[in-house]
């Protein structure tokens, strides 16, 4: 069966969208696996953020982050314009609540790619249609070794990763699901029967009583 197929069928009959977070320690191949799903998931759209943090070589306002002010950001805030923020490391982090409540409306599936502090207060404001998925690295080796490779860092700077990463994944029992990250095209594919699955819920199938109602009482 390709992939292609499992979510045609999955999403013939109508059903709500749900939110698709995915938290995991930096250097977990949470980004990458992210990307892969945004682009063969035609169902699955990214919930950009706004933050306060500097913008990076290679990223674009508007599709990574929407790169804002600590005022505008604190104006956002006031104005309840987010479902939940955060702050991480030292920056503030957001997640606009009009598209993802326009998204979820039209049935669209959301992924949010946020900390556990932002896992756990979506938790609190719409939990129904929540999953929640930990990325993990294989070993605390490899998890170095990945984080040692980004870039030429001295070994303090690689300790302050590893104190960070530790610290996010001592939040790993708070998730619906755990993916071990032993080789990114496996990982890919836990996480698309992850999505699949969770498509499939009955309660989620809100078409359901009706294409059954057809079958049962042509
Ligand atoms: P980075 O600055 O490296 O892109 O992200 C740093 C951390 O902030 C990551 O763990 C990322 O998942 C998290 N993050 C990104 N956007 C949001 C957000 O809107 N809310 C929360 N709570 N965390 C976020």
């Amino acid at each position: 069966m390709s992939n292609k197929s499992a979510f045609v069928t999955v999403d013939k009959i109508k059903r709500r969208g749900l939110l698709f977070v995915v938290s995991s320690p930096s250097g977990a191949g949470k980004t990458t696996l992210c990307n892969r799903l945004l682009k063969t998931d035609p169902n699955l759209t990214l919930s950009v953020s706004a933050t306060t943090r500097p913008i990076r070589p290679g990223e674009e306002d508007g599709k990574d982050y929407h790169f804002v002010t600590e005022q505008k950001f604190s104006e956002m805030r006031e104005a309840g314009q987010f479902l939940e923020s955060a702050r991480v490391f030292g920056n503030y982090y957001g997640t606009p609540r009009e598209p993802v409540e326009t998204a979820l409306a039209q049935g669209q599936d959301i992924l949010f790619d946020i900390d556990w502090q932002g896992a756990q207060q979506l938790g609190e404001t719409v939990p129904t249609d929540l999953v929640k998925v930990f990325i993990l690295p294989p070993s605390r080796d490899e998890l170095e070794r990945r984080l040692r490779n980004r870039a030429q860092d001295t070994d303090d700077v690689v300790a302050m990763r590893m104190a960070k990463a530790e610290s996010e994944i001592s939040h790993w029992a708070e998730y619906d699901y755990a993916v071990v990250n032993y080789d990114i095209d496996e990982a890919e594919q836990l996480m698309r029967c992850i999505l699949v699955a969770e498509r499939l819920k009955r309660t989620r199938q809100t078409g359901l009583s009706d294409a059954v109602s057809k079958i049962i009482a042509p």
